[in-house]
């Protein structure tokens, strides 16, 4: 008899199966065809399925001084709303984790108070012997500014010296510092100064947010087996027409073309990665001009429903948010195989529910999605064999824990 059995379609790295997870002490113990025997079993309906627990590798919680903005807390719990079992926090707050203490601290920030589990980025500006000493889970590069205002003066200095798998925004400064509107070129210039770094280096190397066609495209044409690279929803959904019609869709890199969208899509199956670079600020700082979306209520909602649509796969989701990110960052202990933890995303595809942001657990209260129907819903999240959000509803006590990245610190 197992603590906890799961019954349902189960998607997974190695597809899609029906029949029982068994979970004992926070741990998949058993998958069957089966049925396997629970002292409590959570049966799926038609329509749901139950996937790995999904990972976010790009957010931005805040907390330390811009808690108004978000706290780990509200950050996490967001998260886990949402249907992601790992969060990324991205290293830009304030203060900004630049060196061994301030990583500490923020350690200190998620311990206890983090509702999914979590990695813990460094942020890298000329600064590689408080680096080597940090132990982040990753390491973050911005080539121009952005929130936060730190950027690299050098690089390949910075990514050549990493103890780690690096991040980096790629957008170059001296584009960005003449035209504030962010082209086009900015993104593909400093993409191809980072993939020339990454061949000469052979290091790990991830490219988040990618927004224009001409970028990927030379992504893809350099066939770099350490490079991955992120897309977010709202580069997946949205148009620099959205942003005209409303300025609080105003987020670097800017939305761009139709025809970059298309582009996205077009070439969906080589995208890695799906992140949300969920960014959080308070209604009054964007109307100010504050650059950034939150995304970690509506990302998988929003690809379930593009599923519904025939966009993609439900297998696409597993790949681009779990499977991808565990072999990208080198994470340890995750996914839908005996032995590992039980964190677990459960779907409804046939749900249909409308954005109220209004109703998010993140201190952000505003969506570019706001009142539009989906179709496709998270109804349940495991982490380590514990329901922690069960209908809208957190469950329980903060139970995240930092994630494993082994020797990724390489
Ligand atoms: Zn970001």
């Amino acid at each position: 008899m197992h603590d906890l059995v799961i019954v349902g379609n189960i998607v997974s790295e190695n597809g899609k199966i029906h029949g029982s997870i068994a979970i004992d002490d926070g741990k998949i113990t058993g998958i069957s065809i089966g049925t396997l025997r629970g002292e409590e079993t959570i049966n799926l309906g038609r329509g749901q399925a139950v996937l790995p627990g999904l990972i976010d590798v790009h957010t931005h919680l805040r907390d330390f001084t811009e808690k108004s903005k978000e706290s780990v807390r509200t950050g996490t719990m967001a998260a886990v709303h949402g249907g992601i079992t790992t969060v990324f926090d991205m290293p830009n707050t304030k203060p900004p984790i630049i060196d061994a203490a301030t990583l500490r601290r923020r350690e200190k920030a998620f311990m206890g108070k983090a509702y999914s589990n979590y990695a813990l980025g460094f942020l890298l500006a000329g600064n590689c012997v408080e680096a080597k000493g940090a132990n982040a889970d990753f390491y973050k590069i911005f080539m121009g500014a952005s929130t936060g205002g730190m950027f690299s003066e050098d690089f390949e200095g910075d990514y050549s010296c990493a103890p780690g798998v690096v991040s980096v925004h790629a957008e170059d400064q001296a584009i960005i510092a003449e035209r504030p509107e962010r082209p086009p070129e900015a993104e593909v210039l400093a993409i191809k100064r980072a993939l020339n770094a990454a061949e000469k280096f052979g290091k790990p190397l991830n490219i988040c947010h990618v927004s224009t066609a001409a970028g990927m495209t030379e992504i893809l044409r350099a066939e770099l087996p350490q490079v991955s690279f992120e897309v977010t929803p709202h580069h997946l959904f949205l148009t620099r027409g959205d942003y005209e019609r409303n300025p609080l869709l105003k987020v670097y890199p800017p939305l761009r073309t139709e025809s970059d969208r298309a582009f996205l899509w077009k070439n969906f199956s080589r995208i890695p990665l799906i992140a949300s670079d969920h960014a959080p600020h308070t209604l009054e700082d964007k109307e100010g001009g504050a650059a950034g979306i939150p995304g970690l209520e509506t990302e998988v909602a929003l690809l379930l429903d593009a599923t519904n649509r025939g966009l993609l796969g439900i297998e696409d989701i597993v790949e681009k948010m779990h499977t991808n990110p565990v072999r990208a960052f080198g994470i340890r202990g995750k996914g839908i195989h005996k032995g590992m933890d039980a964190d677990l995303t459960v779907v409804d595809l046939k749900r249909e529910w409308r954005v109220r942001p209004e109703e998010f657990y993140s201190e952000s209260k505003w969506s570019p999605w706001e009142g539009k129907k989906l179709k496709g819903k998270v109804i349940m999240t495991v982490i380590r064999g514990n329901v922690v959000m069960e209908e809208d509803e957190i469950i329980g006590k903060p139970q995240g824990a930092r994630i494993d990245v082994g020797d990724n610190r390489a």
